[in-house]
C-alpha cells in the first residue's frame, strides 16, 4: 500500500481531521510488524539522501505541524536518524523576535529553506501564521485569512525551484495528548517539555482543531500536499513519515552526477 496516497489530503477536498481515527494503523497490526520496514526505510533514506546531496540540483522541505505533544520533536528524532547532517538542516519556529515581527510572515521561512542537495525540516513553519496567531488573535482575520493563498504561492515558488514541500499533520486525540502532558509532569526527565501555557493551550483544543482543519484544507495543493499521521502510536507515525519521504524521494530519483572525464583512461600514478 502506498501510504503517501492512504494519508494525503486530495487538493480541492475538506480534510475532515475530525473523521479520521489518531490510532489508525493502514496496512499494520503492530508494532513488531513494523519494525523492520521502519528501519529499512531509515536505511533507504540515508542512501536517498546521498544522492540527493551528490547531484546538487534540488530539495526537500519538510514541514512538520501538530498540536502540543503531536510528536513533532520525536519525528525528527527517529525517523531522521540516519540522516547525515552534512546536508540535513532542522528548524525549530518559535514565537517571533522583535526583527521577524517587523517583516512580513514568510521573511524568516524563506531564510530557513534548504539549499540544493539538502533536507530541510520544520519543527513548526509558516502553518503557525495561521495557526496560534487566528486562535489568540495575534493579527486580525482579514490578514491572516490572506494567508492560505500567499503560502501556495509561497510553496509553488519552491516548487517550481526545484525545492519539494512535503508537509505532515500529526493527529493525536485530546486524551492521549492528556496522557503525554502528565508524562511530562510526572517524569522528571521530561519536566523541561512542559509549559505551564500549555494547559492554557489545552482548552483551545477545539479553535486548534478548526484552525488545522482550515489550513489543511485550503493549503493542500498539488505541488505541497498535506499528508494527515495518524499520531497516537507512536510506532505508525515514525513509519508512515518515513515511508511517506522514500516514496518522496524515491519519485524525484536523485542520480549521482556523472563524472565530467572518463574514469577508464585516468590512471593514478
Ligand atoms: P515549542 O514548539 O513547544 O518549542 O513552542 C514554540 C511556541 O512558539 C509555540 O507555542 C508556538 O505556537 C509558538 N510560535 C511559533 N510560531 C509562531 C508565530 N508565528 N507566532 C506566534 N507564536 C508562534
Ligand atoms: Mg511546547
Amino acid at each position: 500500500m502506498k501510504l503517501t496516497k492512504e494519508l494525503t489530503v486530495k487538493p480541492g477536498t475538506a480534510a475532515k481531521i475530525k473523521h479520521r481515527d489518531p490510532s489508525d494503523t493502514p496496512g499494520f497490526r503492530d508494532k513488531t510488524e513494523a519494525e523492520a520496514t521502519l528501519e529499512k526505510n531509515i536505511k533507504r533514506l540515508a542512501d536517498l539522501q546521498f544522492r540527493l546531496y551528490a547531484e546538487q540540483k534540488r530539495a526537500v522541505l519538510v514541514v512538520l505541524q501538530g498540536i502540543d505533544a503531536a510528536g513533532k520533536d520525536g519525528t525528527i528524532r527517529h525517523v531522521m536518524s540516519g540522516l547525515n547532517p552534512q546536508s540535513c538542516k532542522v528548524t525549530a519556529f518559535k514565537a517571533p523576535s522583535a526583527e521577524e515581527r517587523a517583516h512580513h510572515f514568510l521573511w524568516r521561512i524563506q531564510k530557513a529553506v534548504p539549499a540544493k542537495g539538502e533536507i530541510g525540516i520544520f519543527n513548526r513553519s509558516h502553518y503557525e501564521d495561521v495557526l496560534v496567531v487566528r486562535v489568540h488573535d495575534l493579527a486580525p482575520k482579514p490578514v491572516w485569512s490572506a494567508r492560505f493563498e500567499q503560502i501556495n504561492a509561497f510553496e509553488k515558488l519552491l516548487d517550481d525551484n526545484d525545492v519539494t514541500v512535503v508537509k505532515f499533520f500529526l493527529l493525536i486525540s485530546k486524551d492521549e495528548q492528556k496522557q503525554r502532558l502528565e508524562a511530562r509532569l510526572q517524569d522528571p526527565d521530561k519536566n523541561w517539555k512542559f509549559t505551564p501555557s500549555d494547559l492554557a493551550e489545552r482548552k483551545l483544543w477545539g479553535d486548534y482543531m478548526e484552525a488545522f482543519e482550515d489550513a489543511l484544507t485550503k493549503c493542500s495543493t498539488p505541488w505541497a500536499p498535506w499528508h494527515v499521521i495518524p499520531a497516537n502510536k507512536k510506532w505508525f507515525r515514525n513509519l508512515a513519515v518515513s515511508q511517506i519521504l522514500v516514496e518522496t524521494l524515491e519519485k524525484m530519483d536523485p542520480r549521482f552526477p556523472k563524472p565530467v572525464f572518463d574514469p577508464a583512461k585516468l590512471v593514478i600514478e
